[in-house]
């Protein structure tokens, strides 16, 4: 149905409705650091988002536990900053739990120990509040119900394009927002690919992407019992898995996948479910999507269906809630200055420029079938960095991309994409923006020894400096 059957004219003015310093698109971990910075760096900074509330996945995903902000082994913090600190707020309204106390292996992290040290259970409506109350106070000025569907640049100084102005959708019509540096974090490089940036999508070979999950979660499940199942089993793999294989061999197991992806939360008795699998979609494809919407919805029914009639302390569960939208794992990566590698992941390759550190493994759902997910097969250092050439456009300026469209392989996004990452990658990119705008240079060219000490000023953790 995105196939277009031809083409109509359409010319129409479109009011500039804000000209600001720094503009962030997309509201989740990695657009929530990059407002936040910008704003406190000194910036006139607008946020735009499509939905109502902030927080991404985090929150229209139901997406959870945040996945590890501390090394492989759980032995050391890597990711400090805007995160953490958006940790200890939701954990002082009771929404969440710090990161240091929870080990892997246990109900918290899905009962998966590698990789899986030191997540952070928290609760999507405190990530809500916290993400706006987080804005509000750093000065952020915040546009809810905005759907960027294009942006237009002009000709820049440096031979290249420069993003002068998006242009949104909304209850109001079309309308333009110019910025001086944008951040995109649609999680999609939307911004970056309507601005005519190249970007690459899916794995090499064939182009397939991660697998779709619809979140949900169920309440009324007796928590003792399941741990006590999940303990007494140590022969599966993931939970539950030989309850999986035995429901799959009777056509009672709607998802391709092999064990029940589900995570203990704040509230007795209920569960986060990452079960569902929508294989080979396209996430930029309107038509896809709302495919995957659909058949993520089923699959939801006739999993709770097996959860009820399988699943020892499940017998009486209820469908709670399910995600606002479906979560897609992976669409555009930009092609950036730098593009990281999993070569990097492994060898923990130092960069002058780094930006964040991380210590998550390479996280790869299988985009044909059942298998992938956090295996120790591919290795990766026990703390890996990040460059700021990652989140600069090849082709355009006046524009940074952080988060889930950063320019990586399939590989080594695989690993980076998750949350804590990109509120670090964010951080710095948003550090980056307000320092481009009050000297008034390209992003692409602020200082990095500046960009450093700003960010270790705002709690990020950069480790030792790379060799030169
Ligand atoms: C099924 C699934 C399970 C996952 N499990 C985990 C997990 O357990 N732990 C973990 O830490 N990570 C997990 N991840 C990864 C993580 O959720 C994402 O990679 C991460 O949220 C990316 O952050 P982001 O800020 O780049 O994008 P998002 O969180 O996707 O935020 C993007 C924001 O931009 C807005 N937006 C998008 N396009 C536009 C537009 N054109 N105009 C205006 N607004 C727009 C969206 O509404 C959204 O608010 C999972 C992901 C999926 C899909």
């Amino acid at each position: 149905m995105d196939k277009a059957l031809g083409s109509v004219e359409y010319r129409r003015q479109v009011p500039v409705i804000d000209e600001v310093e720094v503009l962030v698109v997309g509201g989740g971990p990695a657009g929530l650091g990059a407002a936040i910075a910008a704003a406190r760096g000194g910036a006139r900074t607008l946020l735009i988002e499509r939905y109502g509330f902030l927080g991404g996945n985090m929150t229209a995903g139901l997406v959870g536990p945040c996945m590890t902000a501390y090394s492989l082994d759980g032995s050391q913090q890597l990711i400090g900053g805007i995160f953490d600190e958006f940790v200890r707020r939701m954990e002082a309204i009771g929404g969440a739990l710090h990161p240091s106390g929870i080990e892997g292996g246990s109900a918290w992290s899905g009962f998966i120990a590698y990789g899986h040290e030191r997540v952070t259970p928290f609760d999507p409506e405190a990530a809500k509040t916290v993400a706006i109350r987080m804005c509000r106070e750093a000065g952020v000025e915040v546009l809810f119900h905005s759907f960027v569907a294009d942006a237009l640049t002009v000709r820049g100084d440096g031979g290249r394009p420069r993003l002068d102005s998006v242009i949104t959708t909304g209850k109001g019509g079309l309308a333009a927002i110019r910025a001086q540096v944008t951040v995109d974090c649609s999680a999609d490089g939307d911004v970056a690919a309507r601005a005519g940036a190249r970007f690459e999508i899916g794995r090499e070979g064939d182009g397939l992407m991660q697998p779709m999950t619809l979140f949900f979660r169920v309440s009324h499940v007796d928590d003792a019992v399941v741990e006590e199942y999940v303990r007494t089993h140590p022969e599966d793999y993931r939970p539950f898995a030989s309850l999986v294989a035995r429901a799959q061999k009777e056509g009672r197991f709607p998802a391709p996948r092999r064990g029940v992806g589900l995570y203990k939360t704040l509230e007795p008795g209920v569960w986060r479910i990452n079960t569902s699998r929508i294989l080979k979609r396209d996430g930029t494809s309107t038509a896809d999507l709302t495919a995957a919407e659909i058949e993520g919805r089923e699959q939801v029914m006739a999993l709770l269906e097996f959860f009820r009639r399988d699943l020892p302390g499940f017998q009486d569960c209820r469908l709670m809630d399910t995600a606002t939208q479906i979560g897609v794992r992976e669409t555009r990566r930009i092609l950036g200055e730098y593009t990281l590698t999993l070569g990097d992941l492994k060898n923990g390759r130092r960069f002058e420029d780094v930006i964040a550190l991380c210590g998550y493994p390479v996280d790869i759902h299988d985009p044909t079938g059942a298998g992938g997910g956090v295996t120790p097969d591919l290795q990766v250092a026990n703390a890996y960095e990040i460059p700021f050439r990652v989140m600069v456009p090849q082709d355009i300026d006046g524009l940074l991309v952080a988060g889930r469209a950063v320019s990586a392989t399939h590989e080594a996004l695989a690993a980076i994409r998750v949350m804590p990452p990109c509120f670090a990658m964010g951080q710095a990119a948003g550090s980056a923006a307000a320092m481009a705008v009050a000297r008034g240079i390209a992003p692409r060219t602020v200082s990095i020894p500046e960009l450093h000490a700003r960010l270790r000023a705002d709690g990020a953790i950069l480790g030792t400096a790379a060799p030169a």
